[in-house]
This record gives structure tokens, C-alpha cells and sequence, in this order.
């Protein structure tokens, strides 16, 4: 089945509202096995919301609409459904008496204007709302197509198609096993991850085949659809295993965890810890470590040294080395590395020390670029210069974190598994 999803209210076309209604109900609709063919925001007008409502009708089996329920003058939806439809919507005196009955629960009478809240197209059925006052609506039209009307607030709207909408859906949908895959990875662009595993994914049309992209880091999820859970296991297994035959050690995740888990995780595995010195990345590389649950059995803590005395006093930085390559270079990348190491204690230390920008840099090292220092047991002491595209100082220091972070990774393998990448 496939479906459209229209969010209905002119505030979701300014930029203070973002429509969210339809991501929650995606998500939920594509672990059913229904598609999402369509999905459009359109302001209080009626012409448009019918002339949109027909467009989707034309195209898909299931449309939903959020919003647009309010009793005043600008909320359209069930007029709109009408007149696309050729249905009436009439008066219904027990959604009205419902309607009487919650406003009197809370001491209130009910304003003559959400009277407008109890008309109901006809041979709809009614959808409760113990959140709010306006009901949702479930159509079937001629053909089996069906239109189904939710309120616009996410605290009515979830509530109801919980109890109420997926339910119904679920009734009518053909029984389907759902299998999906995550893999997560970094060190590659995303055009040039996408180059590499098109050749397979392409072949199947079942998986579908989806990538993701965040400042460095990839997503590949992979869903398949079937009558069988075996046959869908199986399909995305085979799909699966001939993308991480490619992608070897990039490979961070099989359960769509984050890099700083798989970096703990490998720690803990060895019994080490980690510490951080973060000079351009001030805190984000050890807030990223906090963020993992028992994070504690091997993240000691960090320094954040974000001028040359403090790189000095705190790590053991020396003057004349800063003096010398000036804070942005190799020479200061590792030795922040050992300091921490030294000074914490920690089996392994990362270090960052780089131009976030907009301004400042050198001729040698200008704006996005980052030194990145490991440190680790048996003397291991390496440092990376990476150049980030300079304008968003954010964007530099994320790609520093996740870069680092993938270092460590790399560091924490074995090096045969690492050279057969
Ligand atoms: P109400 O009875 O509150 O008027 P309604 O069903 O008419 O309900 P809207 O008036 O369209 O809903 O929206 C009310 C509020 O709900 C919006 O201002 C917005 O904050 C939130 N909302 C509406 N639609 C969405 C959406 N698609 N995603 C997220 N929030 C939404």
C-alpha cells in the first residue's frame, strides 16, 4: 500500500513551526510496509487543500491529514475532504453531545463556534479525542481508498492514531514480516560510499537500500518486506553481507549504536581507558563519551586547554615547542596526547588542536585545519592533519570529534584487520 500525508495549517509554512506529525506517523507506516509516496504542508486555503486533497487521492490508497480541526473559520479540513470527495459533511448530534460533555467536565460550557468540531463527512467514522475536542475521521471511499482526518497537536494526534488510526490499518493490511538492517560507518563521503555499494544494493529491489549522512558519519539501512520473517531475514542478511565485505573496518555498528559506543566498547574489551585533551573541540569529544550509558568503566575524563599556557600547565605541553610550530601543529597535537595520558593516568588519550575558523589560520595550516593526536600503550603516539572545508565552525569541529573518535577505533584494532580495510 502506498500512502500521502498532508499537514494542514499555515503556521507550518513559517519558519517557527516544522511539521513533525509526519515523521511519527512514517515511521510507524513503513514498519507496517506502507510506503510513503507523497507528503505536502499546505497553508488554510481551501482551494489549495482540495485541489491537493484530489491530487493525492490520484496517486495513492491512504491519505492522512493532520490538523485543520479547530473550530474557527481557517480550519478547513473537513469541508476540504468534502468538496474533494463529493460527500456531505453533516451534524452529529452525539459528537456534539461528547463534545458538550468534556467541556462540562472541566466546569465550562461549550462556545457555540465548537459546534463547527461536530461535523462528520459522511459515512466517516468517528475517531475519539480524549486529548483534545476535535475527533479524527476514518473514510472509505468507492474503490477502497481511504482518507483518515487526525488533529494537528502531536499530544492529540499520536494518542489517536496509536488507539485509534494503526490499529484500524493494521485490520486491513495483508500480514508482512519486516526485517531491517543498520549499518553505521565513517572515513568516506557519501558520494563515494554510495559509488561503492550502488553496484550491489541496485540488484535488489527488496531490501530497499537507504543511506544517511551526518558530518562524516553514514547510515546504511537496509528493509525488506516479505510474507516470510525467514525469507526477509535472509534477504537482508545476503544483502548485508556483500556491503560489509566491501566496507571491511569502516564499519562501526551493526545495531545503529554511535561511534563513541563502539570506541567504549572496544575499550572495555581490553580493559582500557580513554582521556581527552580537547583544545577547538572544548569539551564536545568527552560530552560525547558522557553521552554513553556506563561510559565511567573506561572514560577517566579530560582536559579542556584552550590557550597555549593552559596546553603548558595542564598537559606538560612545552613553551618552546609552541614557540616554535606556534598551537596548531603536530608537534603540539602529540604531546597533548602523551600529557593527558601521563597526567590522567589513561591507557589511551586523544588530542585536538586545530582553526575552527571563520577566522584565524596560517599560510602553513589555514582555517579547518586540525591536528588530531592518539596516545596510547607501547609508546603508541601518532598525530593526523586533517582540512576540513572552512565557513562553519561547526561543522569543522564535528568533523574533528567524529574524525578523532574514528581514530581511536582504528588505533584500538588490530593492525592486520586495519590493513585489509
Ligand atoms: P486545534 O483544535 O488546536 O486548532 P487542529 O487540529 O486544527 O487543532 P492546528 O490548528 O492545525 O490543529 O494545529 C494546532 C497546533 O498543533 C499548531 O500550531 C502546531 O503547534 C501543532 N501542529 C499542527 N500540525 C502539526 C504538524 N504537522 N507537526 C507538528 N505540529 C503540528
Amino acid at each position: 500500500m502506498r500512502a500521502a500525508i498532508i499537514a494542514v495549517g499555515s503556521e507550518m509554512l513559517t519558519p517557527s513551526r516544522v511539521d513533525t506529525n509526519s515523521l511519527f506517523l512514517t515511521e510507524k507506516l513503513n514498519l507496517l510496509g506502507v510506503e510513503l509516496s507523497q507528503k505536502m504542508v499546505v497553508g488554510d486555503h481551501r482551494e489549495e487543500l482540495v485541489a491537493s486533497i484530489r491530487y493525492c487521492l490520484d496517486h495513492v490508497q491512504l491519505l492522512l491529514i493532520t490538523g485543520g480541526l479547530g473550530p474557527t473559520e481557517d480550519d478547513l479540513t473537513r469541508e476540504a475532504v468534502g468538496l474533494a470527495t463529493g460527500r456531505e459533511v453533516r451534524f452529529d448530534d452525539q459528537v456534539c453531545a461528547a463534545l458538550e460533555a468534556r467541556f462540562a467536565s472541566m466546569g465550562r460550557k461549550m462556545a457555540e463556534i465548537n459546534k463547527r468540531q461536530a461535523y462528520v463527512l459522511e459515512g466517516a467514522e468517528v475517531l475519539p479525542n480524549p486529548r483534545g475536542t476535535a475527533p479524527g475521521q476514518w473514510l472509505e471511499l468507492e474503490g477502497g481508498k481511504i482518507i483518515v482526518v487526525l488533529p494537528g497537536p502531536p499530544g492529540e494526534m499520536k494518542p489517536m492514531a496509536e488507539a485509534e488510526f494503526f490499529p484500524r490499518l493494521e485490520k486491513i493490511l495483508p500480514p508482512l514480516a519486516l526485517s531491517t538492517v543498520t549499518l553505521r560507518l565513517t572515513g568516506m563521503g557519501e558520494s563515494d560510499l554510495d559509488a561503492l555499494i550502488a553496484p550491489i544494493y541496485k540488484q535488489y529491489e527488496n531490501p530497499v537500500t537507504t543511506i544517511l549522512a551526518k558530518t562524516g558519519d553514514l547510515t546504511v539501512h537496509l528493509r525488506a518486506q516479505t510474507t516470510s520473517q525467514t525469507e526477509a531475514d535472509r534477504l537482508t542478511s545476503e544483502l548485508s553481507a556483500k556491503i560489509e565485505a566491501l566496507l571491511g573496518i569502516r564499519i562501526y555498528s551493526r545495531d545503529g549504536s554511535p561511534l563513541e559506543s563502539a570506541v567504549l566498547r572496544l575499550l572495555e574489551s581490553k580493559g582500557q581507558t580513554v582521556a581527552v585533551a580537547e583544545s577547538l573541540t572544548a569539551g564536545l569529544v568527552g560530552s560525547r563519551f558522557g553521552s554513553v550509558p556506563g561510559a565511567s568503566r573506561c572514560f577517566v575524563g579530560g582536559f579542556i586547554t584552550y590557550n597555549a599556557q593552559q596546553k603548558s600547565s595542564l598537559l606538560g605541553v612545552d613553551t618552546d615547542v609552541l614557540a616554535q610550530h606556534g598551537e596548531v601543529s603536530e608537534p603540539v597535537a602529540l604531546q597533548m596526547a602523551s600529557g593527558a595520558c601521563s597526567r590522567s593516568g589513561s591507557d589511551w588519550a586523544l588530542s585536538f588542536t586545530g582553526f575552527a575558523g571563520p577566522d584565524g589560520g596560517t599560510e602553513e595550516n589555514p582555517v579547518g585545519t586540525v591536528f588530531i593526536g592518539v596516545a596510547g600503550p607501547n609508546q603508541f603516539l601518532k598525530a593526523h592533519r586533517f582540512r576540513y572545508p572552512a565557513g562553519d565552525r561547526d561543522r569543522v569541529r564535528a568533523f574533528a570529534v567524529q574524525s578523532g573518535l574514528n581514530l581511536l577505533r582504528l588505533a584500538l584494532h588490530e593492525p592486520k584487520e586495519v590493513n585489509n580495510a
